[in-house]
């Protein structure tokens, strides 16, 4: 048996998916989208559907699955989550027109009219209204890398460049959903997804960003160099690719520099959970911690500012003074995010409206939305003493004027989120759709008075007049009336005979309802004209619209940081330019907030960093709030340069170049490589980059190997970065050994958080305090861990054993006591000779008498 050729449709099928290889393709089949073959298993799969089959091909059954076109932006969000991606193929004629093309047999013409990816979505219901939803773009451009961003959602688009050694850095702060590279680059993430290295192009880049704005030359909108603008070409190229030639909103473009950032690498943003926790959630992150913002556009922008928080000091101060002036005036905050929260998402809209994609009710928002930032501005501009950021903002709110009227008379209260059926264009805009509209009225009206009449004509008190889809509109009696109107000369024709009713029709209720089918549809396609008129306008006013968007945005977050501050008693940052890091009474706003959901106190903590105090030595128990220290003064330095205030009494901090943060062995297992490889990975990276400006912390580093190698690499990494780095740090560490290097580092020093033992039970304070810690409590810890106690008592004895053979053979660090210094050898030049040093070393104190000692110690304080 031969099995049967392939069938026109499956022809048409194969032929559509060749175009979209890498995709799940959703073809058009009526009111269904349906997939075949292992797109079909797959979907059927993820959306926990019904596989079936329909007909065969080439002999099998072909596997389908199908979801309704009306729910399918629900099926969609759950397969791109999924990290599918969907080309969606539509019918592009009518059954009608397929007819009087290619006879009656003739198959419908589909295209893909549109690929759905998750860095190009724009529908309401697939994006996350606090988190902007970035497409990244990744060339090389003769060793520098460049990079375009954009959110296609409100057209913002920036673009950088750094070496290749920061791609990762890069890539960790923007987040994105998607990236794409000319295939076969290097360092990209591996679902990167591969393009024609000719797409990314620095001419093709530049003449594309020309056209897009309609400019001759860029400069108007910065200094973009050759990577950057190749990066920018290819993802143009992708994006013309994905929405089949129309692109969506774009923004001018913006050139972020590498320096106008607080530098913080992949791992750094990991250990920080700045916007996601270690499992992923937004719940537990710094961002939910603080975010108080009323919209979402605010959410984003927040979103924003952590990720990439500043280095200049005067972008800083303005920030800070317009969230203070916020914080200051409980009323006038008050009011405002109670406007604000009332705003639509105009950056959304925007974006939904320039892609092709907008609705009616986008058009309703863009005019709420814009004549709300009227009425803010009006409510701001009375106010005396403005920041100047907010003068700066305030003029972005108005100069909607025209747009904002023009909808006001044209639109409906609340227009529909369909356009097809009409019902959006207010009364009064175009007369002579409300002239159709009367017309259709007055026959609607007619209608209800043709039943009164019907009725008393045949005298059944139950006939009806009624519509549907089928029949259009008809009379209804009861079954037993049937007859009544079946006589040829009754003036009604018999339509349609149910279980319990006939239907018929008659000459005068024909007339009306063809008046109104003829009305409606002249109306239908009045509205639908003046929709693309106002669409267009709303284009045309596309760059002015995100500007308030953006304005709005950026008031939103300073109110929502003010209202954050005055929620947990937070303080205005002091910024500086010195090498200091100096926090009075410093929290952790993540385990703050954990602890007065259980009802527990958080106990606050100074850290006073200085040129001649930089590094500190953190010691003392597990679970003594080493980690959280060290991270909440990360944190504090974060939120004060991405402008906000921050959750301590006090905090003067000197400008940080680069943030750092470093847990030992941290689970990487993903990529590969040992938890110790990660660590030391890691840390050799702190050693190349950090420099006398950065911030460094570093948790337990060398906990991933055995005790004295650990030891010995803590040793000498403390060494290096207090000598060579010479950067700001905190270093929690349980080796006690540790301590000793306070006696060659002369900016180290020792701290310690307390804990006690009380009755047996161990206490921790989660004070930090100076000095040493005493020794390490990990019984104590296992103990309040709930390990067994006769497992504590056996742990118990074996500890006594190990210590007394330590205190015999000298203890782990015996033999450091010589240990040359480590700075010193390898970086420090060579010191002038120190007459006191080599006399102390020189002295045999067991053969002084106690009258020499005192004669040395005089000749020495002499000699100091
Ligand atoms: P370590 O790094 O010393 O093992 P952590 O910093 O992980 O300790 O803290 C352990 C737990 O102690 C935290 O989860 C928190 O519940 C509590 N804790 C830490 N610091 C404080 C603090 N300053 N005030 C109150 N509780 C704290």
């Amino acid at each position: 048996m031969t099995a049967a050729p392939a069938t026109p449709m499956m022809t048409q099928y194969l032929a559509l998916k060749a175009e979209a290889a890498d995709c799940l393709l959703f073809y058009r089949m009526g009111d269904f989208f349906e997939l075949f073959f292992e797109d079909a298993k797959q979907a059927a799969q993820i959306l926990d559907i019904a596989l079936t089959s329909r007909g065969e091909h080439l002999g099998v059954p072909i596997p389908m699955c199908g979801v309704p076109v009306h729910s399918a932006e629900g099926y969609l969000a759950r397969l791109i989550k999924a990290g599918c991606r969907v080309a969606i193929a539509e019918q592009v004629e009518t059954p009608e027109e397929a007819k009087k093309r290619g006879g009656s047999k003739a198959l419908v013409a589909r295209d893909i009219v549109r690929f759905v990816t998750a860095g190009t979505l724009t529908e309401e219901a697939l994006l996350e209204p606090r988190r902007a939803n970035v497409l990244a773009a990744v060339c090389d451009v003769r060793g520098t890398i460049g990079i375009a961003a954009c959110d296609i959602s409100t057209g913002r688009m920036e673009l950088e460049e750094c070496a290749p050694d920061r791609l990762g850095a890069a890539l960790a702060r923007l987040g994105a959903s998607e990236t794409v590279a000319p295939e076969g680059l290097e360092g990209v993430p591996p679902d990167t997804i591969p393009r024609s290295p000719r797409d990314f192009s620095s001419d093709g880049g530049e003449a594309r960003l020309k056209a897009v704005h309609g400019v001759s030359t860029l400069d108007g909108f910065g200094d973009f160099t050759r990577a950057m603008l190749a990066a920018a070409g290819g993802l143009i190229a992708y994006l013309d690719h994905v929405g089949r030639g129309k692109l969506p909103l774009l923004l001018p473009p913006v050139a972020r520099s590498g320096d106008a950032a607080l530098a913080m690498d992949e791992a750094t943003r990991a250990s920080l959970e700045i916007l996601t926790t270690a499992q992923g959630t937004r719940r537990g992150s710094l961002v939910e911690a603080v975010d108080r913002c009323v919209t979402g556009a605010g959410a984003r922008q927040l979103a924003d500012d952590l990720s990439a928080p500043l280095t200049d000091a005067a972008a800083i101060q303005a920030r800070l003074a317009l969230v203070e002036w916020l914080h200051d005036d409980p009323l006038l905050r008050a009011d405002l995010r109670a406007v604000l929260r009332a705003l639509p998402d105009l950056g959304r809209a925007l974006g939904r409206i320039v892609a092709g994609r907008g609705s009616p009710r986008d058009l309703g928002q863009l005019r709420d939305g814009l004549s709300e930032a009227r009425r803010i501005h009006d409510y701001l501009v009375q106010r005396t003493e403005r920041p100047a950021l907010l003068d700066a903002l305030l003029p972005s709110l108005t100069g909607h004027g025209a747009l904002t009227d023009l909808y006001a008379r044209a639109l409906v209260p609340a227009p529909p989120t369909e356009r097809g059926q009409g019902g959006f264009i207010a009364e009064g805009y175009d007369a002579a759709l409300d002239e159709l509209r009367r017309v259709s009225g007055d026959a609607r009206r007619a209608i209800a008075m043709l039943e009164a009449k019907y009725r008393d004509q045949t005298g059944i008190a139950a006939l009806k007049i009624r519509h549907n889809g089928v029949l259009g509109y008809f009379i209804e009696v009861p079954a037993k009336h049937g007859d009544a109107l079946m006589a040829p000369d009754s003036g009604f024709t018999h339509r349609q005979t149910m279980a319990g009713a006939v239907r018929f029709n008659a000459l005068a209720l024909h007339e009306e309802a063809s008046r109104i089918a003829e009305a409606g549809g002249h109306a239908l396609a009045a509205e639908e004209a003046h929709f693309e008129e106002l669409i267009a306008a709303a284009v045309a006013a596309r760059h002015a619209i995100a500007a308030t968007a953006a304005a709005l945005a950026r008031i939103d977050v300073a109110a929502g940081q003010a209202e954050r501050a005055a929620e947990g008693g937070w303080c205005k940052p002091v910024i500086s330019d010195g090498l200091g890091l100096d926090i009075t009474g410093g929290r952790h706003p993540v385990v703050e907030a954990a602890l007065a959901a259980k009802g527990e106190r958080f106990i606050a903590n100074d850290c006073r960093l200085a040129q001649h105090d930089r590094l500190w030595l953190v010691g003392g128990p597990n679970m003594g709030g080493k980690s959280t220290f060290l991270r909440q003064n990360a944190l504090i330095v974060l939120l004060a340069q991405a402008g906000g205030f921050v959750p301590a009494e006090a905090a003067r901090i000197g400008l940080v170049d680069r943030l750092f943060s470093r847990v030992g062995a941290s689970d990487n297992l993903a990529r590969g490589r040992s938890t110790f490889m990660v660590e030391m990975v890691e840390t050799a990276a702190i050693l190349a980059q950090a420099t006398e400006r950065s911030f460094v912390i570093l948790d337990e580093v060398g906990r991933g190997t055995s005790t004295y190698d650990g030891l010995a690499l803590a040793w000498a990494v403390v060494e290096a970065v207090h000598g060579i780095n010479r950067c700001r740090c905190l270093f929690a560490t349980h080796y006690h050994e540790l301590a000793r290097l306070a006696e060659s580092c002369e900016a180290l020093s020792l701290h310690h958080v307390r804990a006690r033992e009380w009755k047996g039970e161990l206490v921790l304070l989660h004070e930090v305090s100076e000095g040493p810690a005493d020794r390490s409590y990990g019984l104590a810890v296992a103990k309040l861990a709930g390990v067994p106690a006769p497992v504590v008592a056996r742990a118990k004895s074996v500890l006594d054993r190990l210590e007394k053979g330590r205190a015999e053979t000298g203890g782990l660090a015996a033999g450091l006591g010589d240990l040359p210094l480590f700075a010193a050898a390898a970086a420090a030049p060579e010191e002038p000779a120190d007459p006191v040093r080599e006399r102390l070393r020189d002295l045999d104190v067991d053969a002084l008498s106690p009258r020499e000692a005192l004669d040395v110690l005089y000749a020495l304080k002499r000699a100091a």
